[in-house]
């Protein structure tokens, strides 16, 4: 049975990572309140990928931390069935460690430690090249980072341009894959102060 759930939850982890991923990246600033700092990260990260790879590993995965409180703290103070705090636990856990998945799928083949590289290549984490075009034009799919299992099926579908007419018909807010592809090129130096924790 708890095979079963963490099996589920690390399935279901990659899924809930494309959504997050596709929110922050299109909608809301640096200024959007609690959620402002990982949406500048991840904006921030379209324009200075290569930095990803030179944050210390808690440097990289704190951006993730907060988002995932929606889900833990109600099931703490209100559940405890152990299949659902078992679910609840690897999903988000998953979902704070899909930052350094992401680090993973930015490095060279040969930086990578074999073990990584192996399940990198089985499909079982997300994968350099699935993860290289989503920073290529139309800059608008390839958002799941931890196996990368659900972005053929979101992009294939039409998920996400669904969930954006659905965004801009209720509040009339344009996500940002619909302008210039302008805001997702990579700059070639990043601002002072801009991604703390980067290894010089
Ligand atoms: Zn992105
Ligand atoms: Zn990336």
């Amino acid at each position: 049975m708890a095979v079963g759930t963490i099996g589920l939850a690390y399935w279901t982890s990659d899924l809930g990572t494309g959504i997050f991923h596709w929110s922050v990246d299109n909608y809301g600033s640096k200024a959007t309140p609690l959620l402002g700092g990982v949406i500048d990260a991840f904006q921030g990260h379209h324009k200075y990928p290569w930095t990803i790879t030179k944050r210390q590993w808690a440097n990289n995965v704190h951006t993730t931390c907060v988002a995932p409180l929606v889900f833990t703290t109600p099931t703490l103070l209100l559940n405890d069935r152990a299949t659902d705090l078992i679910f609840v636990g690897v999903f988000t856990s998953l979902i704070v460690l899909s930052q350094q998945f992401h680090a993973w799928s930015h490095m060279k083949k040969s930086e990578l430690p074999p073990l990584v590289l192996k399940a990198q290549d089985m499909g079982l984490l997300v994968g350099r090249r699935d993860h290289g075009q989503h920073h290529k034009s139309p800059f608008e799919g390839h958002y799941c980072i931890v196996s990368g299992y659900w972005n053929p099926i979101l992009d294939g579908s039409g998920f996400f341009r669904a969930l954006e007419q659905a965004v801009f018909k209720a509040t009339g807010t344009a996500p940002r894959c619909w302008s210039d592809d302008v805001e997702f090129i990579v700059q070639e130096s990043a601002p002072e102060g801009w991604g703390r924790g980067v290894l010089k």
